[in-house]
């Protein structure tokens, strides 16, 4: 059966904050839907039932800090022996809050920095300060003795800032570094996508980065390129030499490293809604059952076409006849959101069969 890398716990669809590009187009006030702590403990229970114990869990939102069973169910996901990291936005409700995660045995935890000004970030967090409040809250993070790891969605407005990201995250000694490739679902259908060119630059860029560890989300080409970059860096455009030259002129060193990690193909991840849903992530909303309804074994097991490595066999497009299908598969999240087709070809992808 499909063992998911990691599993996303959504305890809330409520936040204090407003993101332009938010999938769950989050507000203050949480979905009357949404489960009971009691209902959270048992999931923990059946995770661990159904994956074993070490399976990694990331407690998100919405803001997670909004949910009064916050801390219950962190502690029932440790007590089933479940690896804990969460991922709050750069909330004020974080800081009173990160040495009672740290009690529950939280051990990493994740923060979005989208821009290398403030007025980038805080454009798509919709969020005066925000960027200020990031640079803070890593620092607290990593001074209680947290793992940090760091969110970016890249998009057609920030793509250029990336080497300034970079240079922010070294300066930090931040961990991990998760480069999002954005998906307009929610509230993100009116941020500027990148275009083919771009991607294929920045993954290209990415996987000379060698430091911090570099993953991607809904950017699956990076492992085609990761495995293939002699043959990808004769298709590499203006893009990839901007963050080539920025990144020198910054006294920044890239360089390929072994040590780094690519996505898993199509993702590799579960993720439960507030409610119950379970999806393949969380942008690729393809509903595969509810928690309310079954155990999350018997849903997995009656949706393996939709997960890995079965979904392989059921690509359409370029992506069927492509030899990067086991590689990269293409973004199933982006296929499904520009073109309706869950199983169809990745629209951002430059690769001309
Ligand atoms: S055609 Fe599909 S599988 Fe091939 S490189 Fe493009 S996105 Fe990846």
């Amino acid at each position: 059966m499909f063992s998911p890398s990691v599993i996303f716990l959504e305890l809330t669809d409520a936040c204090d904050y407003s993101c332009r590009h938010c999938r769950a187009s989050a507000t203050l006030s949480p979905s009357p839907d949404t489960m009971g702590h009691e209902k959270f403990e048992w999931l923990a229970r059946d995770i661990r039932r159904t994956f074993g114990t070490g399976m990694a869990v990331v407690i998100t939102g919405g803001n997670f800090l909004m949910a009064d069973s916050f801390e219950s169910v962190i502690g029932a996901c440790r007590h089933e022996g479940l690896r804990v990291a969460v991922s709050p936005p750069a909330s004020r409700l974080l800081e009173p809050a990160l040495n009672t995660l740290v009690s529950l045995g939280v051990s990493s935890l994740s923060l979005s920095l989208d821009g290398g000004r403030p007025a980038t970030h805080d454009w798509l967090r919709n969020m005066k300060g925000s960027f200020t409040s990031t640079l803070r809250y890593i620092e607290l993070a990593k001074d209680a003795g947290m793992r940090v790891q760091v969110n970016t969605v890249v998009h057609g407005g920030n793509v250029a800032e990336l080497p300034l990201v970079l240079q922010v995250l070294r300066e930090k000694g931040v961990d991990v570094w998760e480069v999002f490739f954005l998906i307009r679902t929610g509230r993100g259908t009116g941020v500027p996508q990148i275009s083919m060119e771009e991607y294929l630059d920045t993954v290209l860029w990415l996987s000379e980065v060698g430091r911090p560890l570099v993953r991607t989300v809904e950017g699956p080409l990076y492992r085609a390129v990761k495995a293939n970059r002699d043959a990808f860096r004769r298709m590499a455009g203006k893009t990839y030499r901007h963050l080539r030259e920025t990144s020198a002129a910054l006294g920044i060193e890239i360089g390929p490293s072994p040590g780094q990690v690519g996505t898993h193909p199509h993702g590799g991840t579960l993720f439960i809604s507030h409610s119950g849903d379970v999806y393949p992530s969380g942008l690729a909303r393809v509903r595969l059952g509810s928690v309310m309804e079954e155990d999350l074994g018997t849903v997995v097991s009656r949706s393996e076409m939709y997960l890995p490595p079965e979904v392989s066999s059921h690509l359409r497009g370029r992506c069927a006849s492509c030899r990067f299908r086991y590689l990269c598969g293409g973004s199933r999240a982006r296929a499904l959101t520009e073109t309706g087709d869950y199983f169809g070809e990745d629209p951002l992808c430059p690769v001309v069969l």
